[in-house]
């Protein structure tokens, strides 16, 4: 491609609402264009890195057998109401109307779609397994759409769906299908990390997700040093109370005899006055968070939920909503009950709540202790009167017996920490914390789906059974940002070989009137296509200093310079973008005109 006849202009200015380096390098090389919020045209050379990431996610999925398909991006309301997903999406879901008042979404996944696919075709366990793909535009209207396409409202996601006739056939599929992401994501050359991530109701081992670790990552990772271990901290389990002890020293309290007593508090109101005034650690105070949710099967209602967690830790919502989940529970939210109706229910500030005494609302309502607060001894809690605290309490003692027996079972509800042991690494090494983007996530789906959706097949034995499902996801946009994110200096873009644009830019420093020197960059140009090599001509009438500008910013991983000089030293200057090692490449041909030794030299070059 000769850029004076390219649709290209580089930008000197960052947008301004470029928050993260991907979405500011990737706006000024002309590589994305904005046109609302997470709204973006993918430009020219944009286009070529994502052809080039999709034909390597396309060779890994046909070496494991997958099928490619197309569902479409306008889907009509039944199939979601049919998954009962049409009221659950929220407004996370694009819906419009046809103009006969007919419902539609614009998919943000594909489940409903896929299973109406399937249960037309398969009737028989001998139809079994088989995996369908697509790569299309998904439509989400996130909260916050931000950092370019990495947090879109119209992006590509390549999603698959794998459906088995047993478990067996499931595990063997997912771990297939694992092997294939890793290698898609080391053909692209990013560093990565597969993280173990909450499954919701499914639980169990049954869901992992691909991070591109970067600094600017909206996800943190918990992984052991040497990462035989590692989740997203909305997954990551504490160590138990027995193992901190052990390893960490950290002393969950004697039994005591004596009986709990009110204390007068004043003025303190954190977590720390209260555990400085009463002279006990922090983690043996209970911390008591008050939420709400909604069950898919009563829309219209709000549900209290309280947790009892220890006054050092922090509350993992995810692990809240997964224990409800566990219940039975379809969540179609859950957050902290807004302080005024804590008051109404509980007659009490949020703050001051404790598990002993108050109102008997109290004990009605669903409770969850975390096993820290189970394991500990001569602890503090609120006393449901505000200014006081209660001391002396045995968690067994006092407050168990309250609650039903379902509540008094701990259960892991607190944000894990680098730092505390891994309660998964065959030596129980210390968390280590990394920020990760999520580029891939793949989930056992089991049978929940193809259930709601009636897609089943017949047995050996003849009975009927809904099929095992997977479903896989890797944000192809999102990579490529994650990529940028990763790969950049204070220059620009440094993209991997792998989905670099081009493979090579040529620059030439010819003035107007050396034509034997414009002659001869474009007969290396002409030989470069014509040997198949991915070649970006910059044969436009500006400044060397402007021209190495726009290519740094652009990042094309290799540059060969042609001009005047090199070519009377018979020398052309060949420059690595990525540690911008000049190497002045020796080049026999550039004396003798011989443009085939030159190709040869250079093609020795590129495979460095
Ligand atoms: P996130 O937690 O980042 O919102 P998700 O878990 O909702 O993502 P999935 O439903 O797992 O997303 O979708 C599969 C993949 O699609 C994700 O792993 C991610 O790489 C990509 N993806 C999801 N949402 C977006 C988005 N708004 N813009 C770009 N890519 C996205
Ligand atoms: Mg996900």
């Amino acid at each position: 491609m000769r850029l004076s006849t390219a649709f290209f202009a580089t930008l000197r200015e960052n947008p301004r609402d470029a928050e993260v380096v991907s979405h500011q390098l990737m706006s000024r090389a002309n590589l994305l264009k904005k046109h609302g919020a997470g709204i973006y045209s993918y430009m020219p050379f944009f286009m070529r890195s994502l052809l080039k990431l999709q034909n390597i996610i396309r060779e890994e999925f046909e070496r494991i057998g997958w099928q490619e398909v197309q569902m479409p991006i306008l889907v009509p309301a039944e199939l979601w109401k049919e998954s009962g997903r049409w009221d659950k999406m929220g407004p996370l879901m694009f819906k419009l109307k046809d103009r006969k008042e007919g419902d539609y979404c614009l998919g943000p996944t594909h489940e409903e779609v896929v299973c109406d696919i399937v249960r037309s075709q398969v009737t028989s366990y001998k139809q079994l397994p088989f995996t369908l793909y697509q790569m299309t535009n998904k439509y989400r209207d996130e909260i916050r759409p931000r950092f370019g396409i990495m947090r879109g409202r119209e992006f590509l996601m390549m999603d698959g769906y794998s459906f088995d006739k047993d478990q067996e056939g499931l595990d063997v599929n997912y771990d297939k299908i694992s092997e294939a992401y890793c290698r898609i994501f080391e053909r692209a050359q990013l560093n990565f990390v597969r993280v173990a991530a909450d499954s919701g109701a499914i639980g169990g081992d049954s869901s992992h997700e691909f991070h591109v670790l970067a600094q600017s990552g909206e996800d943190l990772i918990l992984s052991t040093e040497d990462k035989t271990y590692a989740a997203n901290v909305e997954k990551a389990e504490c160590a138990p109370p027995e193992m901190t002890a052990k390893l960490l020293g950290t002393d969950w309290g004697q039994e005591t005899s004596k009986a709990f007593e009110e204390v007068a508090t004043p003025n303190a109101e954190s977590i720390d006055d209260v555990s400085k005034l009463l002279q006990v650690p922090a983690h043996r105070t209970i911390k008591t968070l008050v939420y709400q949710f909604v069950d898919a099967k009563k829309p219209k209602e709000t549900q209290p939920v309280v947790a009892y967690i220890a006054g050092h830790r922090s509350l993992n919502e995810v692990k809240l909503g997964a224990v409800l989940q566990k219940a039975g529970f379809s969540l179609l939210s859950l957050q902290p009950m807004p302080p005024e109706q804590v008051k109404d229910l509980f007659q009490c500030a949020v703050g001051s709540i404790g598990p002993i005494g108050g109102p008997e609302a109290l004990r009605k309502v669903r409770t969850y202790f975390d096993r820290e607060i189970i394991a500990t001894h001569d602890a503090v809690c609120g006393a449901n009167k505000e200014g006081y605290h209660l001391v002396h309490v045995e968690v067994s003692r006092d407050v168990l017996p309250l609650y039903v027996e379902g509540a008094r079972k701990g259960v892991d509800l607190s944000t894990a920490v680098e730092g505390e042991p891994c309660p998964q690494h065959p030596e129980n090494k210390p968390y280590t914390a990394h920020r990760g983007i999520e580029v891939g996530h793949i989930f056992k789906l089991g049978d929940v789906y193809s259930k709601a959706m009636k897609t089943v097949f017949t047995e050996e034995n003849g009975k009927s059974k809904a099929i095992l499902m997977g479903c896989y996801g890797i944000g192809v946009t999102r990579t490529l940002a994650s990529a940028v994110e990763q790969n950049n200096d204070a220059d620009g873009i440094c993209w991997p070989k792998a989905i670099a644009p081009y493979q090579i830019q040529l620059v030439t420093l010819a003035k107007k009137d050396e034509a034997d020197v414009i002659a001869y960059a474009d007969s290396i140009y002409e030989s470069l296509k014509a040997a198949g090599v991915e070649v970006l001509y910059d044969d436009r009438d500006l400044s060397p200093g402007a021209k190495f500008k726009d290519a740094d910013l652009l990042g094309i991983p290799y540059r060969l310079v042609v001009g005047q000089r090199g070519i009377s030293a018979g020398e052309l200057e060949f420059v690595v973008r990525r540690n911008r090692e000049k190497s002045a490449l020796k080049i026999s041909g550039v004396a003798s005109g011989d443009i085939q030794a030159l190709l040869k030299d250079l093609q020795r070059a590129l495979e460095q």
